[in-house]
């Protein structure tokens, strides 16, 4: 190909691959041939597969598009070291295969039914850039809300997964959207989107899962929600959490439960017998929830430890 367009700031590897779409006069099928040598009829938009060979068509390194382009920074930042560092090495490897990160990247596309866009983003792009297009930070799991403006964002009908034709090179100043109709409060919103596009910045240095189970674990008990070593107020919390995001949130971020689950998954992060896991989402949520609301202050019924078990709810 002798033409590749760059990607712009916080543009999604997806997007990018529909505006060289729209550039070269390219149907999806034949950008994605000419791209890797292979028909594909669809690609991931959160992390294509091909990215050493779209970093050598937009003349980048391999490294500034799976940072700056692609949602792989927010989907290990609650990864321990080790097992992040095995996906990265396999991504930056040349026989990278979808089953290297196909379930990695599962938690972001499952948490974001549909793309979303800003109005006020797109209006500032088709003055600068002459195009809009689709933005990594705001296709986040649980993220309803621009930071640069401070306003909603709004959901458009194009799904994440499996688009083709037309909406594969859709840009946001030609589709209809609407705000998601939530009960969560805007202050709230504003915290979960703070807290994700945080997790964007993750290059293998952060706290991993392990800090955060202590750290959830004094906030949790600052809030009252753990009162001993072996008491854990675990269906208090996770009825506190379903009540401040509501269940069309968390259905939507992919991290709904039922709220007399014992081993709902804010219940599961405060215990100390937990075993380790990764989702960004659920580390981002509980971490807003208890930061910012979260309160079981003379609600929790202390009682002593008994000899059974160390998880009481
Ligand atoms: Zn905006």
């Amino acid at each position: 190909m002798l033409y590749f367009p760059r990607p712009l700031p916080d543009e999604l590897l997806g997007s990018l691959l529909g505006r060289a779409c729209r550039e070269t006069g390219l149907t999806p099928t034949k950008l994605l041939f000419a791209i890797t040598g292979e028909r594909m009829y669809q690609s991931s938009v959160f992390l294509p597969t091909f990215l050493r060979r779209l970093a050598s068509l937009t003349q980048s390194d391999v490294e500034y598009l799976l940072y700056g382009h692609s949602t792989f920074p927010y989907a290990v930042s609650f990864m321990p070291a080790k097992p992040a560092g095995q996906i990265l090495g396999k991504i930056l490897s040349a026989q990278a295969s979808k089953n290297d990160y196909g379930s990695l990247m599962q938690t972001v596309v499952s948490g974001v039914p549909f793309r979303r866009k800003c109005d006020k983003c797109a209006e500032e792009e088709l003055y600068k850039f002459g195009i809009t297009y689709w933005h990594r930070s705001h296709h986040l799991p649980g993220v309803h809300y621009c930071l640069n403006h401070r306003r909603r964002l709004n959901e458009t009908g194009i799904p994440i997964r499996r688009i083709s034709g037309a909406l594969f090179h859709a840009m946001p100043h030609e589709i209809d959207g609407a705000t998601t109709h939530l009960d969560v409060s805007e202050d709230l919103l504003s915290e979960v989107a703070v807290h994700s596009v945080k997790a964007l910045e993750y290059r293998g240095t952060h706290a991993d899962t392990y800090f955060w189970l202590s750290r959830f674990r004094e906030l949790a008990e600052s809030k009252g929600y753990v009162k001993s070593s072996t008491f854990v107020a675990t269906r208090l919390l996770a009825h506190d959490v379903l009540s401040a995001f509501g269940t069309r949130f968390l259905t939507e971020a992919g991290c709904n439960y039922t709220p007399d689950n014992p081993n709902a998954w804010p219940a599961r992060l405060v215990r100390p017998c937990t075993k380790p896991e990764y989702s960004a989402p659920k580390h981002i949520l509980l971490f807003t929830f208890l930061s910012t609301c979260g309160n079981a202050a003379s609600r929790v019924q202390y009682r002593k430890p008994g000899p059974k078990s160390k998880c009481q709810s």
